[in-house]
């Protein structure tokens, strides 16, 4: 039957999951911009929060302490032209939390339970009109396990590396080797932790980019979003 009449029925969740440097990102905007879906990157989020934490030299040890503070904390993710907009607070911390400081931190804090259950609360929220393509770790399996379309993206570690080193050359010191060993341990420790790990959901579809460029990738899920989108409304 078709559900028509409400936008809300027209639209359908898109969970895009995957290992760090996977491309998620920059794919689930522009998958959003096809689609006038939202946005929301979830790893922004977590980033926010180490930012934040590094900033208070607050140890993710004390995960008490960090809980405290995230709960009064005001995240907020403003779409722009030139990609997201984060907020702390009020402040742009945008530029911030993509720092090597903070990537090398963001895993320790997001095994924190407590954290991550407020943080999932949150991305639940802004997904509850649906009509959003949100990108992470634990989409597909935890944060929307009942999104209509999810998808889980990966590439090899190398590939990976040298993505973010194009991406990051301008920085200080940053050399492809040491890149490379950093997204090897982010992948273990998201991988192992025991709070929603990192995990391709039963039911993803798997896009592996290794050797795809961005508008293959998009196209690819752009138009699997549709025939679903359409399938869903039928
Ligand atoms: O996506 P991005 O690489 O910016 O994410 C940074 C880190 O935030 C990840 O390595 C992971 O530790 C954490 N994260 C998470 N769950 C998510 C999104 C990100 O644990 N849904």
């Amino acid at each position: 039957m078709a559900r028509q009449g409400t936008e809300n029925t027209l639209k359908i969740n898109i969970a895009i999951d995957g290992p760090a440097g996977a491309g998620k990102s920059t794919i689930a905007r522009f998958v959003a911009k096809e689609l006038s879906y939202i946005y929301v990157d979830t790893g922004a989020m977590y980033r926010a929060v180490t930012w934040f934490m590094l900033k208070h030299q607050i140890e993710p040890e004390f995960s008490e302490k960090v809980l405290q503070h995230t709960q009064n904390m005001v995240i907020e993710l403003i779409p722009g032209e030139q990609g997201q907009k984060v907020l702390v607070n009020g402040e742009d911390v945008t530029s911030f939390i993509r720092s090597q400081e903070v990537s090398g931190m963001v895993s320790r804090y997001a095994q924190i339970e407590g954290l991550r259950t407020h943080l999932v609360g949150l991305q639940r929220q802004m997904a509850l009109r649906k009509g959003v393509v949100m990108d992470g770790r634990d989409i597909g399996t935890t944060v929307l396990p009942d999104a209509e379309v999810k998808i889980f993206m990966t590439a090899t570690v190398e590939e990976r590396a040298l993505r973010r080193f194009k991406e990051l050359r301008d920085q200080e010191g940053l050399t492809l080797e040491q890149l490379e060993k950093d997204i090897a341990e982010r992948d273990r420790l998201d991988e192992g932790r025991e709070i929603s790990p990192l995990r391709c959901a039963d039911d993803a579809i798997i896009v592996d980019t290794t050797h795809m460029d961005i508008t293959q990738v998009v196209n690819t899920i752009v138009s699997y979003c549709i025939t679903h989108r359409d399938g869903e409304n039928h």
